[in-house]
């Protein structure tokens, strides 16, 4: 019996960890901490329920067993993940970015690395130990994300250098958006995974690699950015100034290999932000459909017996079981095919996370003007699911283009998806859509 929907008894045992955690811990940080002005003082009002999530095996659990983390299968995490992301997104999105830093170490470190970074992020007894993964970069001409596999050399693409100096990096150049990098005290996660260009001369799709920096090295200076969703994660601005790095944190496996890593890393979360679109239109969904039911909009009976109201809601109800399922198909695909899903995930991702965005806006349609009241939430779930298209790979510039590249390769396989086939994502995929057929101007020209 392949196909069945029904959970089995450990997956609905880490479904209701997380939610108790969600309902019962997290729950009470988070009206208080998502209205603080400050976006550290912010993040620092989640830290005791991260601390609570460390010891609850939530913080690490998507690491393997081997290296102390939860050895949670990737429909694990996202049952665990709906959970969360239905009582805050940001505070997941924490979460999430500790698989981003570290899952690569895994897949491409060295064994002593791996156990150096993940035996220290799953045995810190103050249960704080956070990570951070910096791959998107400031806006600017030449600047920004998107074109990190541009096949042009730097300052195109990727601007963060690390260049080889005996046995360092010296890294200079900036990153904007990773959350986390921080820490809690704006002075450094306790390691965060940056991707750099070890070889300038290089396009994106060679001269890209990773590398380790870790808290307290000398060069490294953080800004926390003030965004308007998600604010209980910590979006900072990274600074390195001839920051030194010893060669032997450079991952490996990534040498000239670092587009690679965004593409694995950013398919890899694809249906963990899908499902935390599921989240937070779930919790729409519920709001409205509990004020339809008792609200009367000056009617001799409440809402819900309003056409209207009743056929929107069916709506939103179908595209969010629509969703949940497909994100459950990307992470058990994920989970079948050794961590990689770079088409499905952002299939995924992209679907969901539009698809979502509309439904939250239509269950503020049927309660009304009531919905712009702060105190009902719904601005709140807005400002969440807004994130959603705009974050984890943007759904334009990057997760649609990897969709593009597969599907122009000679080779794809239209049913492979839906066989469960792998499909194996290689550099020859990468690029598209980097060049626009236009000449290159300054900004001046602009
Ligand atoms: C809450 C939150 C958490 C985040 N966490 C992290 C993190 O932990 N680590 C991290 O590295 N980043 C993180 N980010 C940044 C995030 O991953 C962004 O998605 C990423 O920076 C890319 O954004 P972008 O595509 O808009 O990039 P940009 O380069 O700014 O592109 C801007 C826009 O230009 C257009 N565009 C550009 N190039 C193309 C093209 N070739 N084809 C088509 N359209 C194009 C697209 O419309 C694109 O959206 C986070 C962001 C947020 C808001």
């Amino acid at each position: 019996m392949a196909i069945d929907f029904t959970l089995t008894p450990e997956q609905k045992k880490v479904q209701m960890v997380a939610r108790d955690f969600a309902e019962n811990v997290l729950a009470q940080v988070v009206r208080e901490a998502d209205r603080e002005p400050d976006p550290l003082k912010a993040f620092q009002l989640t830290k005791p329920a991260y601390v609570e999530a460390y010891k609850r095996g939530i913080a690490f659990g998507m690491l393997p067993k081997e290296y102390g983390g939860g050895g949670l299968t990737n429909i694990e995490l996202i049952l665990a993940a709906e959970e969360i992301c239905a009582v805050d997104p940001g505070f997941a999105c924490t979460v999430l970015v500790n698989g981003l830093a570290l899952l690569p170490v895994w897949y491409w470190g060295t064994e002593e690395q791996k156990k150096r970074i993940m035996g220290a992020a799953t045995s810190d007894s103050s249960g704080a130990w956070i990570a951070g993964y910096a791959a998107s970069e400031p806006p600017g001409s030449p600047g920004g994300t998107a074109n990190f596999d541009t096949p042009l050399p730097h300052p195109v693409g990727i601007g963060v250098t690390a260049r080889q100096d005996g046995d360092s990096y010296v890294l200079n150049g900036r990153k904007y958006w990773p959350c986390n990098v921080g820490g809690w005290d704006g002075e450094g996660a306790d390691v965060n995974l940056v991707v750099v260009r070890t070889d300038p001369e290089k396009g994106g799709t060679e001269g890209l690699s990773a590398v380790l920096v870790e808290r307290g090295t000398p060069g490294v200076t953080y800004n926390i950015i003030d965004s308007f969703g998600h604010r209980l994660t910590p979006n900072s601005e990274i600074i390195f100034e001839d920051a030194r790095i010893p060669a032997n944190n450079l991952i490996e496996g990534t040498f000239g290999n670092g587009d690679l890593l965004i593409n694995r890393n950013f398919a890899w979360s694809g249906p963990v932000a899908g499902i935390a679109a599921v989240g937070v239109a779930r919790a729409a969904y519920e709001a409205a459909l509990t004020w339809a039911r008792t609200y009367t909009a000056g009617a001799p009976h409440p809402m819900i017996h309003f056409q209207n109201v009743g056929y929107v809601l069916g709506d939103v109800a179908a595209r969010i079981e629509a969703c949940r399922y497909f994100c459950w198909k990307a992470a058990h695909y994920i989970d079948e095919h050794g961590y990689h899903g770079e088409l499905i995930g952002a299939m995924n991702k992209t679907y969901c996370t539009e698809t979502l965005f509309d439904s939250v806006y239509k269950c503020m349609q049927v309660v009304g003007v009531n919905s712009a009241d702060k105190k009902h939430m719904f601005e709140k779930y807005l400002r969440e699911a807004a994130i959603f298209p705009i974050y984890d790979g943007g759904n334009f510039g990057m997760q649609r283009r990897r969709v593009h590249g597969v599907l122009a390769s000679p080779g794809f396989n239209p049913r492979a998806l839906m066989d469960n086939e792998f499909v194996e994502f290689t550099k020859d995929m990468e690029t598209i859509d980097t060049i626009a057929h236009v000449e290159a101007k300054s900004p001046a020209h602009i």
